[in-house]
């Protein structure tokens, strides 16, 4: 990526901000768009004094202009995690479906190519296991969930026709769950808020009886999955997770394993439509772009843990707001 101009939407996220780390660290420089709905600026704290980094306050739903020439639009901005997206049900749908046309749109004027952020959650409650690309999924269009499985689909058709009708060089990654440094400790998903309820000596929240499965992916990992996806040409959909599948009750007794903590399990209900099982098929990520996680659930949950111990229990490391 050296030398090549790339425009990182939700560049502020947890995601977004290891991926403008990476990009900057390869000599790109990056523009970063993002308008905090789930962020903070503490994520871009490492960033702020590297030359070849600009943040931009926008909300992409509202227009994107950038100027200048654009090699790469990588469009992360939308909610993701679950108490994100149903505290904004209507911003979620507006990120998949304006945002990604603005997104798109750059991509298309500046010609660069593009690649969405899109997620396993297209594939639902999946009725196949592992999940390949070509199976088609499992949504109920009106769910809780829906606004976010529904807004990534469409992000992902409206992405193929760009690709078809306007010419845009696009690329779409299904990101399986990512986890690591930078989750906010209330963000709901499942490792911080199990690694924030450990370390406070509370009871860890595991839903239904933890039988579910993820299949969870360290952040380093899932980056370089996303730029070898970007430094591509291809179209995808490629997913992008990890290999390693637990239930979240052995997920759960692991954290609490390794904090030392005596923290209870207690079992609360169920979310509804929560996916029971849910692993992704490699074969094509590893056939078209050589990539295969590598890191280990022990070790990357290990630094992780280190990161929120450090960071503090609320995951705000000390002097930054
Ligand atoms: P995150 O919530 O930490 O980051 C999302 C970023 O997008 C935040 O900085 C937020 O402020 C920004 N954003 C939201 N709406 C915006 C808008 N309208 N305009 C500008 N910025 C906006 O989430 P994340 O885990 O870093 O996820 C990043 C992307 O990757 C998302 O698109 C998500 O759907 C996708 N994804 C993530 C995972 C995962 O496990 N983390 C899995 C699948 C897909
Ligand atoms: N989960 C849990 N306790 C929590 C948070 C999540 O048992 O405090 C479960 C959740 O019901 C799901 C799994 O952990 O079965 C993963 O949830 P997460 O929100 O991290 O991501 P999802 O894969 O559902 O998008």
């Amino acid at each position: 990526m050296n030398g090549a101009r790339v425009v990182v939407t939700g560049g502020a996220g947890f995601l977004g901000s290891h991926v403008c780390e990476s990009l900057t660290g390869s000599g790109a420089e990056v523009i970063c768009l993002d308008n905090y709905a789930t962020s903070t600026p503490a994520n871009l704290a490492g960033l702020r004094d590297d030359a070849r980094f600009t943040f931009v306050t926008c909300d992409v739903t509202d227009g994107i202009r950038v100027d200048g020439p654009v090699d790469l639009v990588l469009h992360l901005a939308s909610p993701a995690s679950p108490v994100d997206y149903l505290r904004l049900p209507l911003e979620t749908m507006r990120a998949g479906s304006a945002g990604t046309t603005n997104a798109l749109e750059l991509a298309l004027e500046k010609g660069a190519r593009f690649v969405l952020a899109s997620t396993s959650e297209v594939y639902g409650d999946p009725l196949r296991h592992p999940q390949p690309e070509d199976y088609w999924g499992n949504v109920n269009p009106i769910g809780p969930r829906a606004v976010y499985d529904e807004s990534k689909r469409f992000s992902e058709a409206l992405t193929s026709a760009y690709r078809s009708e306007r010419g845009v060089d696009t690329g779409i990654v299904r990101i399986f769950n990512s986890y690591g440094p930078r989750m906010r400790a209330h963000d709901g998903r499942v490792v911080p808020t199990f690694i924030r309820q450990a370390l406070a000596g509370e009871p860890l929240t595991v839903a239904g009886d933890g039988s579910q499965t993820r299949t969870l992916c360290y952040v380093a990992d899932t980056v370089g999955g996303l730029l070898a996806m970007a430094g591509s040409d291809h179209a995808g959909p490629v997913n992008i997770g990890g290999a390693h599948e637990v239930t979240v009750l052995e997920l759960a007794e692991r954290i609490r394993s390794m904090t030392g903590s005596r923290s209870e399990i207690r079992f609360v209900e169920l979310p509804e439509n929560d996916p029971r099982l849910r692993r992704p098929d490699l074969s094509r990520a590893t056939r078209l772009l050589r990539w295969r996680p590598r890191v280990r659930l022990g070790d990357g949950l290990a630094q992780t843990v280190r990161w929120f111990a450090d960071a503090g229990i609320d995951g705000v490391p000390a002097g930054h707001g």
